[in-house]
């Protein structure tokens, strides 16, 4: 890795020399090639200087040949010198630019003397002589051109100055033949121009590719070198390598044979623990104990004989704490925790516990848990127990049969003595000494025979002696005396207990009060006929009594009459004042019934709130309705229970035999019925039985098993009704009214069935059914984008008595996805007087939850304007009877306008029910009344054709006209 990093490092200067500008190198290579190649030409113009001087060496002439000739040679001699000097220079010294100046020096001044040649010595005679000495500069000039063409400037610094002058010389000189030269000079100069640059860009681009090799073998050279240095380091470090490899090695194998030798020690120590845990396990599997060794930091417990005590698999074992917590009988968690805390924290020396465990096949087994703890840190946490499991199942098991044993010993109703062969009591139960009059610590030790109580039982102590060897045991019964000398009849039964060898071991007598089996029997029988509680004639009695009547009456000919009375809403009264109070009024009326018709043959309570009264023989029919009428007014007086107040009302119904039944069996129907009649027309009187209301009760029930069957057949609706907000003159709410599409008799309004329903206890599903079709169908509309219209439900008492409804509400918003403010609850005021404490706490919880109230028909009940300031409401609903005269009636507009302005004082906003006309709506609107509903706004409508009406409508605050 490292020499592939270093040689890409190295590359970088290879390209650098490569991309060098060659430029210096390449002027000191040309000056060096001036002067290699300057020595021919020299020695070229020496030899055309002397032949110059041969042919010219004419008189006349002699001392200007000899002149230039001397000057020339000097000159040569100077070049030649010059050359040797820097052949002999060092290198780097070459290239300092005086060599090359001097040697443009010399070039140009030997191009001057060739020039001076052809000027001043030139022969005008003859055109042979000029020939030669033309040809033989020209020739000159050629050679050196060519040798000078390496560097242009040295180049043109000869054949300028040698061929310029003499060109211009003979343009200037008119001579027969000097035009002609001179244009010939031109063109040698032309020529040789061409030629040099042609040479002088061949040698220069043989030149810089020669210094490119140069440079790219350098740099490979250095390449090279760089590499042979890494590899010299590489094979270092594989050395040094291989030389620590070996050191690990032998290091590795010292570790190895220590190793060997500790895990020889480990083994020798593992053997001989083993030896010993096999041991413990030995005893610990003799004495049936498990031993647990739990780890606090981890959570880790170690057990033995898990699988054999509880049958837990040895894989659940890490875990076993986290897996034991669901095992145990959660009765016994608190214990456990309460012991294990308790010796955590030190205030106990062991942590001993017994509880219950599930063992795997399901049974629940007993443990005990004997431990302590072993290991704590210093500021005294626990962090290791270690302690033994035992099942003790079969002792706890034995300890339940003795606690059993003895409970029932104790509880025993007969008396139990418990004997040795002797006759010596052994022990007696609490039933011996209630009988006998004996505690048990009087009896204990002595012999039977000698307590004064066994009087009789010592007279026959032969025969009973006898029986119990020979027949296994006697019976028979006795007459005691009890402690107080009070003789009584007594049975007595002895039975033997023999030991394991058939010997005689112990004497069980089993002795019970026969006179107080005798009582309890007659009781048995009083309870039988008798209401405990009011002490009169219970249903059997008073059916007997009623078949043994009516069977007298026909053979006499006489009349009876039959009293069915029921209390009006007992069960309120139960339900808000408790049973015990209910009781004591039960108590109270039963006294005054028998109390206001002496004359009664049998007066029973037939159950709950019921009794009835049987008239042997009744004198006449305004007897009859005088002695009800006075009963009526004896029951309606106040009672007084405890500080309470109460005043109670009966409805009661009346049959007779032989006006209304000929058999005494059907009377008690009878008046049933004629009692419903009269419950439904109020309470509070009595009504005769009639053929009509037989079928009207027969009506009744057919409806009621109808509405039974409409809620499955999905035969009930519900209708919505808008309600406007008289200041925005926007829907802003709506009621949800059930409807019953009935098969026959077509839709049916709630008047007909919600009094059966509430009866029945039915209101509870239908309300239901409301409730959770009403919350969806708001929801449908929110989303639909009608607005935020308030859902309002009717509830009933029964829902809020019976139901729990605040689950059952929150249960129908979660489901629904309505927010609770978008609900509204109406509930009638005489439902919220019922039971006015239960109802606010009730709807004091919804009201939390968000949920809007409303009193339903105010103004029918009490009218009670001051319980408002108690109510946890939002609205009041005006009934509509006040709606229905105002604008005639100025009663009614005072009715009205007070409970607005008192509910508005109280923060209150009052909605009007049943407006269906404009001047209603204008008083109403006058009076500051916030929300009307009626006809005049709107009927109730299904679910569809509201929501066209609405949409037809758009809810922006139309105003009504
Ligand atoms: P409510 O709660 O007082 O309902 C108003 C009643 O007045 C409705 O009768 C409605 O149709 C009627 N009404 C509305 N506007 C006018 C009007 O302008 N003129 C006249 N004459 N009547 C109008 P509906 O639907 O027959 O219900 C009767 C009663 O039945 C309700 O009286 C309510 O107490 C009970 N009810 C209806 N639905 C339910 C329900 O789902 N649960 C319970 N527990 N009771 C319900
Ligand atoms: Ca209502
Ligand atoms: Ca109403």
């Amino acid at each position: 890795m490292a020499f592939v990093y270093r040689s890409v490092e190295r590359s970088a200067p290879l390209q650098g020399v490569l991309d060098t500008d060659f430029s210096a190198s390449l002027a000191v290579e040309r000056t060096r090639l001036l002067y290699q190649g300057s020595l021919v030409p020299t020695l070229l113009m020496l030899l055309t200087g002397l032949i110059c001087s041969w042919l010219l060496w004419t008189p006349g002439h002699h001392v200007l040949v000899s002149v230039w000739l001397g000057w020339l040679m000097t000159l040569v001699a100077l070049r030649v010198i010059q050359v040797a000097a820097f052949d002999s220079s060092m290198p780097e010294r070459q290239a300092a630019p005086l060599w090359r100046r001097m040697f443009l020096l010399g070039s140009a001044a030997s191009g001057l003397t060739l020039a001076g040649a052809a000027i001043v010595l030139e022969p005008f005679e003859s055109f042979l002589q000029q020939a030669w000495i033309f040809g033989l500069l020209g020739a000159a000039a050629l050679s050196a051109s060519i040798a000078y063409a390496v560097s242009f400037t040295a180049f043109l610094s000869f054949v300028l100055p040698c061929l310029v002058p003499p060109i211009l010389w003979l343009f200037i000189h008119e001579g027969p033949h000097q035009r002609g030269w001179a244009w010939l000079g031109l063109m040698l100069l032309g020529s040789l121009c061409i030629v040099a640059w042609q040479v002088n860009r061949l040698i220069e681009r043989s030149l810089l590719r020669r210094f490119q090799n140069q440079a790219l073998i350098a740099s490979l050279r250095e390449e090279q070198r760089l590499i042979s240095r890494l590899n010299s380091e590489m094979s270092e470090e594989m050395e040094r390598r291989s030389a620590a490899e070996q050191a690990l090695r032998a290091v590795q194998a010292t570790l190895e044979e220590r190793v060997a030798q500790r895990s020889r020690q480990l083994d020798q120590a593992n053997q001989a623990l083993s030896k010993s845990q096999a041991r413990l396990a030995l005893a610990l599997e003799a004495s049936e104990l498990g031993m647990w060794d739990w780890d606090l930091r981890t959570d880790e417990v170690h057990h033995t004989e898990l699988e054999r005590l509880f049958g837990i698999a040895q894989q659940d074992r890490p875990v076993l704490l986290k897996h034991l917590r669901p095992r145990l009988h959660p009765d016994d968690v608190p214990a456990l925790k309460r012991r294990l805390i308790d010796h955590l924290k030190g205030r106990t020396e062991d942590y001993c516990v017994e509880y219950r465990i599930r063992h795997s096949d399901g049974r629940w087994l007993w443990v005990e848990d004997r431990g302590r703890a072993v290991e704590r840190t210093a500021s005294g946490r626990v962090l290791r127990m270690l302690g033994t499991r035992r099942d003790i199942t079969a002792v706890k098991e034995q300890q339940e049969q003795q606690r059993l044993a003895a409970t029932v010993f104790e509880a025993m109703s007969e008396g139990i003595v418990v004997l040795d062969p002797e006759f010596t009591i052994l022990a007696v139960n609490q039933a011996f000494t209630r009988i006998t009059g004996y505690p048990g610590s009087a009896c204990i030790g002595q012999a039977l025979l000698e307590l004064p109580c066994s009087r009789d039982l010592r007279r026959q102590f032969p025969q009973v002696h006898q029986a119990l060897l020979e027949r296994g045991g006697w019976q028979g019964e006795l007459v005691e005396a009890r402690h107080n000398g009070e003789l009584y009849p007594q049975w007595l039964q002895v039975s033997p207990i023999l030991d394991g060898h058939g010997v005689l071991s112990r004497v069980v007598v089993f002795c019970s009060d026969l006179s107080s089996r005798r009582a309890s029997e007659e009781r048995l029988h009083y309870l039988t006929y008798h209401d405990e509680l009011t002490g009169l004639g219970n249903r059997s009695l008073f059916r007997q009594r009623l078949h043994d009547a009516s069977q007298r009456a026909r053979h006499n000919g006489r009349s009876l009459a039959l009293l069915y009375i029921d209390l009006d809403r007992f069960k309120l009264l139960n339900d808000s004042l408790g049973h015990d109070m209910a009781d004591q009024a039960l108590r109270q009326i039963a006294k005054r019934i028998c109390a206001a018709l002496p004359e009664a043959d049998t007066v029973a309570r037939l159950g709950g709130d019921e009794f009835a009264v049987l008239f042997d023989a009744y004198t006449s029919l305004s007897g009859l309705i005088r002695m009800t009428t006075r009963l009526l007014t004896k029951i309606r007086a106040p009672l007084h229970l405890n500080e309470h107040d109460l005043t109670l009302t009966a409805s009661i119904g009346i049959s007779m035999l032989p006006d209304t039944a000929r058999e005494g069996a059907l009377l008690l129907g009878q008046a049933d019925i004629a009692r419903q009649q009269a419950k439904r027309l109020g309470g509070d009187g009595f009504q005769f039985f009639t053929e009509n209301m037989q079928g009207h009760a027969h009506d009744r029930l057919q409806l009621e098993h109808q509405l039974r069957r409409a809620l499955e057949l999905g035969q009930l609706e519900v209708f919505y009704q808008p309600k406007l907000d008289l200041r925005s003159q926007v829907v802003g709410g709506v009621e949800a009214l059930i409807r019953w599409r009935h098969p026959q008799r077509g839709l049916i309004g709630p008047d007909t069935f919600i009094e059966l329903a509430e009866e029945t206890g039915l209101i509870t599903a239908i309300g239901e059914f409301v409730l959770r079709t009403a919350c969806r169908q708001a929801r449908e509309w929110q989303r639909q984008g009608f607005g935020e219209l308030r859902m309002s439900v009717n509830l009933s008492g029964h829902q809020l008595r019976y139901g729990n409804l605040v689950t059952l509400i929150r249960q129908v918003l979660a489901e629904s996805g309505l927010s609770p403010e978008a609900l509204e609850l109406e509930l009638t005021e005489s439902q919220w007087l019922d039971n006015l404490s239960g109802i606010q706490a009730t709807f004091t919880q919804l009201r939390a939850l968000g949920i809007k109230l409303a009193i339903d028909d105010f103004g029918t009940g009490y009218s009670a304007l001051s319980y408002l300031k108690h109510l946890p409401v939002d609205y009041v609903k005006l009934d509509q009877a006040f709606i229905k005269e105002l604008g005639e009636s100025s009663a009614d507009a005072a009715i009205t306008q007070a409970v607005i302005t008192m509910a508005h004082g109280l923060g209150l906003q009052v909605t009007a029910e049943g407006v269906e006309n404009q001047v209603q709506l204008k008083v109403l609107q006058g009076q500051g009344c916030d929300e009307v509903q009626g006809y005049l706004v709107g009927r109730p409508v299904a679910a569809d054709d509201f929501q066209h009406w609405l949409a037809v409508r758009g809810n922006e605050g139309v105003p009504l006209v």
